[in-house]
């Protein structure tokens, strides 16, 4: 394995700290990209990874998206990811999370994680024991905090009428046709908004049936997870994987607005290019995937109640717009000014 700052990924990150406690079978990567406004924020990842490279890698490219993610939201956070590295049966104890809170917390309060990719509030509460560096914790009615995908929905719900006022020069979303990819909390929550406004809705799931409950509760269409991204609709909204945005795909889109909720949307810098120059409007994902964020990190920060999330996250299409106008202006992809408005925020451009 190449030295960790010969990797590709790698880009001037402040902090990578491998941490292992053989008692538990923990091993774990904590990457902190930057700390200029503030302390590294960002989930943790529980996920089986083919070797101990790629998990590297992954904490050193999601650390950095979320120094942009945090920077672009207007929070007083860095950014920076944890990664452990279950095993291929994903064994996961209590102790376990106990021993990664003794890793955050030998941090000082440098890195303060959240729910990701398989770790859910209860591993929060776990992990809270031995460090209060966590955020996502279960609150009570009215704070900040808990469960950050209801926020991403809202946020991603106000950015994709943005698009449509921006490109379709309509106020509401009743009767425009937004094809939703992956209906777990984030795109469950954005089909409901969306309905509630009367948008028409097409769901795609790879759990065919929770694509198919859920048109059938708000009256909508199913179609393939696959060809989802191809057919005809006003919006396309990646709220499932990374990466989904390729030189095929978007060759075969059919709409004039890319906007939704999923991370790293875009499999290349290039990819963003591509989409720019046959004129589809995108939304860059750490921009309008902000909520869930803006939600723990005041949670943490013990900055606000709901009412201040809430205001924070109708932030989020005036964001997007001074992109798209930037983007208008100097011909650059609205990918390409997110990243360089970021990069001027962290102190790197
Ligand atoms: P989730 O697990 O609740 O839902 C994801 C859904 O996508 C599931 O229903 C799954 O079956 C489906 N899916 C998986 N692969 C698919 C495919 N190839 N085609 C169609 N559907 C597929 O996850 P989530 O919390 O809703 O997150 C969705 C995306 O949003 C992820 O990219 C995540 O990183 C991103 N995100 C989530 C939050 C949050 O607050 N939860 C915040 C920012 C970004």
């Amino acid at each position: 394995m190449p030295a960790v700052w010969d990797l590709p990924d790698f880009d001037a990150h402040e902090g990578v700290h491998f941490f292992s406690d053989e008692a538990t079978g923990l091993r774990a990567v904590i990457a902190i990209h930057s700390t200029h406004l503030g302390p590294a924020a960002g989930g943790t990842r529980f996920w089986h990874y083919a070797d101990a490279n790629e998990a590297v890698t992954d904490a050193l490219r999601l650390s950095r998206g979320m120094s942009f993610k945090n920077a672009m939201a207007g929070l007083p956070a860095g950014g920076g990811k944890g990664v452990i590295l279950a095993d291929a049966n994903r064994t996961k104890t209590p102790e376990m999370l106990a021993a990664f809170g003794r890793a955050i917390e030998s941090l000082g309060g440098r890195y303060v994680t959240a729910e990701d990719v398989g770790m859910g509030e209860a591993d929060l509460v776990a992990i809270g024991r031995e460090t209060r560096h966590v955020s996502g914790l279960p609150v009570g009615e009215g704070l900040a905090g808990g469960d950050p995908g209801p926020s991403t929905s809202m946020g991603v719900f106000l950015g994709v009428k943005a698009a449509i006022k921006h490109k379709l020069g309509k106020d509401s979303a009743a009767g425009v046709h937004v094809a939703i990819q992956g209906v777990g909390s984030v795109g469950g929550g954005l089909a409901r908004l969306l309905a509630a406004e009367g948008a028409k809705l097409t769901l795609a799931d790879v759990d065919q049936a929770r694509a198919a409950k859920l048109a059938a509760e708000l009256g909508g269409s199913v179609a393939d997870a696959v060809n989802i991204l191809s057919i005809a609709a006003d919006v396309i909204s990646p709220c499932a994987l990374g990466a989904i945005l390729t030189a095929e795909s978007i060759a075969a889109l059919n709409t004039p607005i890319v906007a939704g909720g999923a991370n790293n949307q875009l499999a290349t810098p290039e990819d963003g290019d591509r989409l720019h120059n046959r004129g589809i409007l995108y939304a860059p994902d750490y921009v309008i995937n902000a909520g869930g964020i803006i939600n723990v990190t005041l949670e943490y920060l013990g900055q606000g109640d709901r009412a201040e999330v809430e205001a924070r996250l109708q932030l989020i299409p005036g964001r997007l717009e001074t992109i798209w106008a930037e983007s208008a202006a100097t011909g650059e992809t609205e990918a390409r000014v997110a990243d360089r408005m970021a990069m001027a925020l962290i102190g790197r451009a």
